[in-house]
C-alpha cells in the first residue's frame, strides 16, 4: 500500500474511534479523500477513451487485473449504495442524478460478478465523462453525510430491514462473487462501514489504477522518440512513470494536466507549426509559452536543454544527461540547468 496514503489512513482509525479526536478524524478522511480523487481526476484528464477499458495486467491475481473505467464504477457504485442505502436511507445518486442513462451501463450493480473478458466489455460501454461527473457527486455526497455524523452514530449496526432494503435494490448481483457483500455490510456499524468502502477500499482500488496506468504509459512510450517537444528528456523524467510522452495520447506532462484541454502549450505550438520541437524554432529564447512561461520554476532549465538540442543534436543530448544523472538526481540536474539558460547550455556542454 502506498506509505503515504496508509500512514494517513491509519492515524484516522485511530482518530476515529476516540469521541474527543472524532471531528478530526472526519476532517482528516474528507482530505484523503480528496488526495486520492485528485488521482483519478488527472488520469481522466489526461489519458485517452481507449485507456479506460484496456487491462495491461489480464488474468493478473489482485485489483490491477482490472480495468481503469471498471475501477471508478465499481468504488463509486460501493460507497453510493453503502452512503445512502445504508447510512443516510435516501435515494442511491445513481438513479437520483439520473446516471443510469448518461453513463450507458449495462447493469447497476458492483461489477464483482464480472471477470475477464465481461470487464473489458462493460468499460467499453461507459461514457468515461458522466463517470467521472458520478463519481465526484458520490464523493461529494458522502462528504455531506460524512460532515453530519456524530460520535454517538458510529455504533449504528443495520438489522435485517436493511439486508431486504439491500437485497431489494438489484444493486448487487445474486452471483456468489458479489452477494456476500450483503451480509458483509450488515455486519458492520457505521464506523466499520466508513473504516472500509469509505476509505481502505479507495486506497487500494486507487493503487491498483496507478499500476495500470504506469504500464499503459511504459507501453506508450515504447519506441517513441524520448525527447519531448520543450527539450525534456522523457528518458530521465521524474515523471516518467507517470507519463506516456507528449509524443503519444498518454501526455500527462505537468503543462498538460494543467491546461483547460489536457494538451502541452509547447506541444501544441510544435505541432501547429509543424516542429520536431521547441529546439527547431526560430523565437525559443523569447518564448513564454508553456514550459517557458517566466512564473514556471522550470523554464530555464528546459530552455537550456532545448537549445543544446538545437546545436548539437538529441543522441549527443541524451548521453549528455546520462552523464549528468550519474552524478545528481532529476531535481538537482535541473536545479543546476535552472538559474539561467545559458548557464545551464554551458552546463551540458562541460559535463
Ligand atoms: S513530463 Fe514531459 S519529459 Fe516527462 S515523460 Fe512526460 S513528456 Fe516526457
Ligand atoms: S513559439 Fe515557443 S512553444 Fe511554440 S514552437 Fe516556438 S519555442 Fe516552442
Amino acid at each position: 500500500m502506498d506509505k503515504g496514503w496508509s500512514e494517513k489512513n491509519k492515524e484516522i482509525q485511530k482518530l476515529i474511534s476516540k469521541e474527543a479526536t472524532f471531528g478530526e478524524a472526519i476532517k482528516k478522511l474528507i482530505e484523503l479523500r480528496k488526495e486520492l480523487f485528485d488521482q483519478i481526476t488527472q488520469i481522466v484528464k489526461t489519458f485517452p477513451e481507449e485507456a479506460f477499458s484496456r487491462m495491461p495486467f489480464a488474468g493478473a491475481e489482485g485489483y490491477h487485473s482490472k480495468t481503469l473505467a471498471y475501477s471508478i464504477w465499481h468504488i463509486f457504485r460501493i460507497e453510493d449504495i453503502v452512503a445512502h442505502e445504508m447510512i443516510a436511507g435516501d435515494q442511491q445518486i445513481l438513479f437520483a442524478r439520473g446516471f443510469c442513462d448518461t453513463i450507458h451501463s449495462p447493469i447497476i450493480t458492483t461489477g464483482n460478478e464480472l471477470s475477464g473478458d465481461e470487464i473489458a466489455a462493460f468499460s467499453k460501454a461507459l461514457d468515461i465523462q458522466h463517470l467521472y461527473l458520478y463519481a465526484q457527486e458520490v464523493q461529494e455526497s458522502t462528504d455531506r453525510i460524512l460532515e453530519k455524523l456524530q460520535y454517538s452514530d458510529m455504533k449504528r449496526r443495520f438489522g435485517d430491514e436493511t439486508n431486504t432494503r439491500l437485497q431489494e435494490t438489484g444493486c448487487i448481483s445474486e452471483d456468489e462473487s458479489a452477494y456476500w457483500l450483503i451480509s458483509y455490510w450488515c455486519g458492520k456499524d457505521v464506523m466499520g462501514l466508513i473504516r472500509m468502502p469509505f476509505s481502505r477500499h479507495w486506497i487500494m482500488h486507487i493503487e491498483a489504477m496507478r499500476r495500470i496506468k504506469n504500464k499503459l504509459c511504459r507501453t506508450a512510450r515504447k519506441g517513441v522518440d524520448p525527447i519531448a517537444y520543450c527539450g525534456f528528456s522523457c528518458n530521465h523524467c521524474f515523471l516518467g512513470e507517470w507519463c506516456g510522452s507528449c509524443r503519444t495520447a498518454y501526455n500527462a506532462c505537468s503543462f498538460a494536466t494543467v491546461s483547460p484541454d489536457g494538451k502541452c502549450p509547447n506541444a501544441s505550438c510544435c505541432q501547429e507549426k509543424g516542429l520536431d520541437g521547441c529546439y527547431e524554432c526560430d523565437v525559443l529564447e523569447s518564448c513564454e509559452k508553456g514550459f517557458y512561461s517566466p512564473t514556471n520554476d522550470g523554464a530555464n532549465a528546459a530552455k537550456a536543454q532545448a537549445l543544446y538540442i538545437r546545436k548539437h543534436g538529441k543522441k549527443a543530448f541524451l548521453q549528455a544527461h546520462d552523464r549528468l544523472h550519474e552524478r545528481y538526481d532529476f531535481s538537482r540536474t535541473q536545479e543546476l540547468l535552472g538559474h539561467d539558460y545559458a548557464e545551464g547550455l554551458c552546463i551540458l556542454e562541460e559535463n
